[in-house]
């Protein structure tokens, strides 16, 4: 691995993402401290332009398990972040946890877990970095980051400034944020508010809670739900594993779409069933988008060429070993367009592409 002042040479960044998949980038820099990030990134953006997303002069890439990087690769400097560690700070019955961006987020939970503090612990077992959290305000089993971010140290590319974003700032949704689809903020640093306590948060999910054996809204031991996080996310291909090519994917390719309330009453009659949906605060409902795929005849294990869906989840499109991204692009499109001439529904995809498009 190079650091900041060492830099490599189309590099493939294939070796650095969960799908295993990506030409070389032009430069490969590893970033290990918030100095060394921000050093990168100004060297970078001095010789190109930061507000241009077309032109884009450098990418950070943390854990590479949300991005699907082009064949061709990327033709600026890639900034590795590996930055890491965190501290804790105890007052009474809340903690303060900062953790650097490059951070791995389970070993981050994991300890969070056996310190007896809450808040985390359902967001057991997600690959990646404790920075990208907030990126795409990652979630599962009934929680958020969003719920438990109280600020965000940031490096501004437009400005040249860092600065700290408190959480109403970052306009935080469904897989989303101020962050994602946008270059101009890099997260140097997170601080989480966790509680004080043994016991979990009220579980929300309800696979999760029949596993426990609580009822939805009960707390559960802390360690039992991480225990149990991870024995259903294994179960569906969702912790890495590199000698299953189940889990070599970006975990779920697409979305749930978020459809307004008449369009989900036209697609009940379209579909003549009623598919697993959430109804949204705001009249919204949110529909499962396995559940489109599954009917619209693309079922688990299902192939393109050396790509396919996963055999243990409908949502994870995987590199089978011998896939190329334009494979997985051309698998992802067919999905969509077969979801959308059955139901009329447009799936949009969660990873971040790099230097490709659906
Ligand atoms: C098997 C598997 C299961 C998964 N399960 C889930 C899940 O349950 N829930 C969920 O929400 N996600 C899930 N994911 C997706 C992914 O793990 C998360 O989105 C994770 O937070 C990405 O972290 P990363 O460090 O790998 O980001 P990367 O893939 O390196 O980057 C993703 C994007 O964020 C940007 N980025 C990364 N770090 C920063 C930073 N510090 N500042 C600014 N931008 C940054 C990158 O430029 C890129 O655009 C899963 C992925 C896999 C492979």
């Amino acid at each position: 691995m190079k650091h900041v002042s060492e830099r490599t040479h189309h590099e493939m960044l294939n070796s650095h993402t969960t799908l295993r998949l990506g030409g070389p980038a032009a430069e490969l820099v590893e970033a290990s401290s918030a100095d060394e990030i921000v050093a990168a990134l100004r060297k970078a953006d001095a010789s190109g332009s930061a507000t241009d997303n077309a032109a884009v002069s450098a990418f950070v890439l943390a854990g590479g398990s949300n991005v699907v990087v082009a064949d061709e690769g990327y033709p600026g400097t890639v900034v590795l972040l590996r930055n890491r560690g965190f501290s804790v700070h105890r007052e009474g019955e809340r903690a303060t946890v900062r953790v650097e961006a490059g951070q791995q987020w389970d070993e981050l939970v994991e300890a969070t877990v056996a310190d007896g503090l809450a808040g985390l612990e359902c967001l057991s077992g997600i690959p990646g970095s404790a920075g990208a959290t907030p990126i795409q305000n990652v979630g599962a089993y009934g929680q958020e980051v969003a719920e438990t971010i109280t600020a965000i140290r940031v490096y501004d590319r437009y400005s040249g400034e860092t600065l700290v974003m408190r959480p109403d700032e970052c306009l935080f949704g469904y897989r989303t944020s101020i962050f994602k689809h946008n270059n101009r903020f890099v997260v140097l640093s997170v601080d989480f508010s966790l509680t004080v306590s043994t016991l979990s948060t009220p579980i929300r999910y309800a696979e999760l809670a029949r596993s426990l054996g609580v009822a939805p809204g009960e707390q559960a031991d802390l360690a039992r739900v991480r225990e149990a996080v991870l024995a259903l996310r294994a179960g569906k291909g969702m912790v890495l594993d590199p000698s299953d090519p189940d889990t070599w994917s970006v975990g779920s390719f697409f979305t749930n779409p978020v459809l307004p309330a008449s369009e989900y009453a036209a697609l009940r009659e379209r579909a003549g069933a009623q598919p697993p949906a959430w109804p949204g605060a705001d009249g919204s409902v949110k529909v499962s988008a396995a559940w489109l795929i599954e009917r619209a005849g693309f079922g688990k294990g299902h192939a393109g060429v050396g790509v396919g869906i996963s055999t243990k989840h409908t949502l994870a499109l995987t590199n089978r070993g011998t896939g190329t991204t334009a494979a997985l692009l051309d698998l992802a499109r067919e999905i969509r367009d077969g979801v959308r001439d059955r139901f009329g529904v447009v799936l949009h995809p969660e990873p971040v592409l790099v230097n490709c498009a659906l």
